[in-house]
């Protein structure tokens, strides 16, 4: 199967990138302050429902849209979220008023907690406001997979993929700026752009358990690690994989070295997925007290910098070589 994206180049002396197909926002790139809510935005009234006064703008209401809510079923199908954390989760999608920051490109609906926007050059507005409902769905999955619920509204922007700031990145979450970016061309598998769009997402959720900047200086392992996991299945979905433990047996099967500080080395979507597969590891036999502390024990970005020998009593390297041998089991 073709990588979603091409590899990214790192710049680990730097610290700013995150090499891959779904790049979070680099550290120290200058962004441009979020511009006033669009006014279109800031004209809805308190009734739900289709806006005849914008057009080409449609409030979404996801929850009335869709036929079942399947999240809870997703949920429990595998090993997930952190208990207390779901405890906080409604059983619907709550709607959060405002607007999230302006995007370039024109903003086509929102949902409960999105703003959506597309470019030009990629899918079209039509395509994508049909996708509405499910996009707001794909937050909700990922806050049931992860336990951790969204606060504020985001801007989410579809564009072509020369718009990305960062050459070959598919995605960019500007966490800090509450915006997510997703770079497909109109042709595209727009299948594939929904698991960008929900990597990216999930991005936003780490933000939000974490706060910026703990998520800023967080060691790539575990921040890409992390917001491929919370995708849960819809990523394993795309790569035929029904558990990260299969999925890294895939890899691992498929001759890729099981390597995590050097994983990059062998594509950037292999190192997301086997550090997807390590963060379940960490998760499945040490729980999420100690996980959290370790996210949020980060010096930088680069891989390793985490403490993993204060949190677990092991090294990253005893900790992989566990992590192997469970594969391996
Ligand atoms: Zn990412």
């Amino acid at each position: 199967m073709p990588r979603i994206t091409q590899r990214l180049a790192a710049s680990f002396a730097a610290l700013v990138v995150a090499a891959g197909v779904f790049a979070a926002l680099p550290v120290g790139v200058v962004r441009p302050a979020a511009a006033s809510p669009q006014a279109a935005a800031r004209s809805f009234g308190g009734a739900r429902g289709l806006l005849d006064a914008q057009p080409s703008l449609t409030r979404i209401i996801s929850a009335e849209l869709r036929a079942a809510d399947d999240s809870q079923q997703l949920f429990a199908s595998a090993f997930s979220a952190a208990p207390d954390l779901l405890a906080q989760l409604p059983d619907r999608p709550f709607w959060i008023d405002g607007s999230g920051p302006r995007l370039r490109g024109e903003l086509i609906a929102q949902t409960e907690r999105l703003d959506i926007y597309v470019g030009i050059g990629t899918f079209s507005p039509e395509q994508i406001a049909a996708l509405a409902p499910q996009l707001e769905q794909i937050l909700r999955d990922n806050e049931y997979w992860y336990g951790q619920r969204l606060s504020h509204r985001v801007s989410l922007g579809f564009f072509r993929p020369a718009a990305a700031e960062i050459n070959g990145a598919r995605g960019i979450a500007y966490t800090d700026h509450d915006r997510a970016e997703v770079y497909f061309a109109g042709g595209e598998d727009i299948d594939r752009a929904l698991v960008v769009t929900a990597h990216e997402l999930a991005h936003h959720l780490e933000k939000e358990r974490f706060g910026n900047e703990a998520q800023k200086r967080a060691d790539t392992i575990l921040h890409e690690g992390l917001a491929t996991w919370i995708t849960g299945g819809r990523w394993l979905a795309m790569v035929g994989a029904s558990t990260w433990q299969e999925r890294g047996q895939q890899l691992r099967d498929a001759g890729v070295p099981l390597r995590l500080a050097t994983a990059e080395q062998y594509g950037a979507n292999n190192a997301y997925e086997l550090w997807a597969s390590f963060v379940h590891y960490l998760l499945r036999f040490y729980g999420w007290e100690k996980f959290d502390t370790l996210y949020a024990s980060g010096r930088s970005r680069y891989p390793g910098s985490a403490d993993y020998q204060g949190v677990y009593g092991k090294s990253l390297n005893e900790l992989a070589d566990e992590w192997r041998a469970w594969l391996n089991s």
